[in-house]
């Protein structure tokens, strides 16, 4: 299958080159012409624009950070729906908010062609690994078309429900890790100024009802979980800034639905000072480091 690639940051290059693996023929594209040059020495073709990666394509993947830039690529100058063959289906695995999918779905629907969002979770691991776990808004028939070429790039493929499902599923699951971060982090920090030691009470938290995802995989106190980024200076993982932006979607389909969201608009605003303090970067688990003395974590 001749697959269009286009995004190729720290998510996009690893999928991008699992589908080379499987033994695809891929256009790709991105602003950042390093990146593309690296995907070329694996055996991927050239493409000055999404229109030229989309021109002669089965499939068109995406995988950029945000809604502008899905929308400037999607259907922008020079962009995919400038030249893609009719029936031909997009499949965007950015993270963005499931009234910007269902908006460039109906345009692309006016035109002869599908959008599915498949958001995906995993990490640059899981995407290095070929393990992510793909979310997807479809129809049944589209599913059942794309889930072979998700597989070679993830483990688990789980149809949502109809187009924008996907994101919906996406951006509740990242709500819930940004505000069960800042709750560890602030039971974490709270304990070890009371003077108990970290991993006594991580082991007691891990055994017992406050134990999550954010506590026994990804504890944001040092050295409690080797593999993750607070045992090494909170580099790599997942940022700061792409978690403000994934409350940020949240916050917007909350505001459009008119449902109530105060954990998460409070979690928001925590990320958001951490960011203005230069920490945009880091870690998301780093957020423990503005909830703590300045000689503890
Ligand atoms: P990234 O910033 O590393 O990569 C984005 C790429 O898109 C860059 O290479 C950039 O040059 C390219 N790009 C931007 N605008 C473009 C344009 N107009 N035309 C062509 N290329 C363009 O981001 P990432 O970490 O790969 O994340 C991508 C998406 O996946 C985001 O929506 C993010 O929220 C989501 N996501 C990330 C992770 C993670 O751990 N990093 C995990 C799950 C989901």
């Amino acid at each position: 299958m001749v697959i269009a690639f286009i995004g190729l940051g720290n998510m996009g290059s690893p999928m991008a080159r699992n589908l080379l693996k499987a033994g695809h023929a891929l256009a790709v594209h991105d602003l950042n012409t390093a990146a593309v040059d690296a995907l070329v020495a694996d055996g991927a073709r050239p493409c000055a624009s999404p229109a030229e990666a989309a021109r002669d394509a089965d499939l068109v993947l995406t995988m950029l950070p945000a809604p502008a830039q899905v929308e400037k690529v999607l259907a922008g100058h020079h962009g995919v729906l400038s030249t893609i063959k009719p029936g031909v289906p997009m499949v965007d695995c950015s993270t963005i908010d499931p009234a910007s999918v269902r908006r460039l779905a109906q345009l692309a629907r006016a035109q002869g062609n599908d959008l599915v969002d498949a958001p995906v979770s995993g990490g640059t691991g899981g995407a290095a690994a070929g393990t992510l776990t793909f979310m997807v808004g479809a129809s049944e028939d589209l599913f059942a078309r794309i889930q072979p070429v998700l597989q070679d790039m993830g483990r688990r493929i789980v149809h949502c429900g109809d187009v924008g499902h996907g994101q919906v599923a996406k951006i509740c699951n990242n709500l819930l890790l940004g505000i069960s971060m800042i709750a560890v982090s602030e039971a974490m920090s709270l304990g070890v100024s009371q003077g108990i030691d970290a991993k006594v009470l991580a082991d007691i938290i891990n055994a017992s009802s406050g134990r999550c995802w954010s506590s026994d995989t990804y504890n944001p106190y040092p050295d409690i979980i080797e593999s993750a980024p607070a045992s090494h200076g909170y580099q790599g993982g997942f940022g700061v800034d792409l978690m403000l932006k994934d409350l940020g979607l949240a916050a917007e389909a909350a505001r459009q639905s008119h449902h109530p969201l105060p954990m998460g608009a409070l979690a928001q605003q925590l990320y958001q000072v951490w960011s203005l303090q230069g920490q945009g970067h880091l870690d998301f688990s780093s957020i423990i480091q503005l909830l703590s003395h300045p000689d503890a974590a």
